[in-house]
């Protein structure tokens, strides 16, 4: 945690790492780019590192995310996506000039020159995931207060939980504490 803003949930995909910049959405939600600032933040330990960022670009990353956030939360239900949330997406993936470069070490990096050149990354990402061109499947946490779509490459396809350490580990504790009421009411 830096300064007292939120921490970051990162995943190992980018699109879903960047809708889990806001969590708890059907709780309290918990907004972890709550300035450009933290957009940089977040950015630079997401492989996406710019100089600066605006209000009115941390603005269109926040739309961009709930964008994602719906289509793959339509994706995961099997909906019809939404057409608005689809046209964010395309907007924001053709409106940057990200470019793919190969480091001598065989590693992709990504040549972002700023907020928008990254965005089109994400936007490509959750492209490539919500298409069903990657290995995985989308799904909704088991969370009731979460229900993020996230991505599910286990081999069985059986994940739960959008994050384990977090979600996971809370269903986890409530179990075993009912567990415990259950036992000391018994005995
Ligand atoms: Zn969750």
């Amino acid at each position: 945690m830096r300064s007292g803003f939120p921490d970051f949930r990162l995943g190992s995909v980018l699109a879903t790492s960047f809708t889990a910049t806001l969590t708890e959405r059907r709780g309290e939600p918990v907004e972890r780019i709550p300035t450009p600032q933290r957009l940089v933040d977040w950015l630079a330990v997401s492989g996406l590192a710019v100089e600066s960022c605006t209000a009115a670009q941390l603005d269109l990353a926040r739309e961009l995310r709930e964008a994602i956030h719906a289509a793959a939360t339509a994706t995961a239900t099997r909906e019809v996506l939404p057409a608005a949330a689809v046209q964010v997406i395309n907007d924001r993936s053709v409106q940057g000039r990200a470019a793919a470069v190969l480091t001598s070490e065989g590693e992709r990096r990504w040549r972002v020159a700023g907020v928008e050149d990254a965005l089109s990354v994400i936007a490509a990402d959750a492209i490539s995931i919500i298409s069903g061109e990657r290995d995985g499947k989308m799904a909704l946490c088991a969370s009731p207060t979460c229900l993020a779509a996230f991505f599910d490459t286990s081999q069985s396809r059986t994940r739960r939980w959008c994050d384990m350490n977090t979600c996971g580990n809370r269903s986890k504790k409530a179990r075993f504490q009912a567990n415990q009421r259950r036992k000391s009411g018994s005995s």
